[in-house]
């Protein structure tokens, strides 16, 4: 696994720090969306020495390089995900945890044309509303 990361963080030419690979492979094996805040708590506890201006610095970077996507559904916070394939996300406005949805889109395929000429590559929907976790 450690070896597969240093690869992957190679190919996108990120140097393959201790610290950035401990970052990766924890949204990695933990699939759910986290902020920056829930990210650095739950790194801290096996990482006492790791910043919080570190993680932020290292989430950049990824998003830069485009090896996870930034989601802002909240307004106010960005969420990371490493799967980086375009799919829909279900935000809960009570607790703020987003889910993946897999739903196929109206809008079809993403190679479509729209009719004012934009080329979709895309699509990325979102929704927002109360989780199953809090809706009892
Ligand atoms: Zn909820
Ligand atoms: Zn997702």
């Amino acid at each position: 696994m450690r070896k597969n990361t240093k690869n992957l963080l190679l190919q996108n030419g990120i140097k393959p720090t201790f610290q950035r690979i401990v970052i990766y492979e924890f949204l990695d094996q933990n699939r759910i969306h986290p902020n920056v805040d829930k990210i650095y708590a739950m790194i801290h506890e096996e990482i006492p020495t790791i910043s919080k201006t570190t993680i932020y610095n290292t989430l950049n970077l990824f998003l830069e390089k485009n090896i996870v996507l930034g989601l802002t559904l909240s307004g106010t916070e960005m969420n990371y995900d490493i799967n980086i394939t375009p799919h829909h996300h279900f935000y809960c406005t009570n607790c703020g945890v987003v889910h993946d949805v897999f739903i196929s889109c109206p809008l079809g395929n993403d190679k479509l044309k729209i009719t004012d000429g934009h080329l979709i590559q895309e699509v990325h929907g979102y929704f927002k509303g109360i989780c199953k976790n809090c809706i009892n």
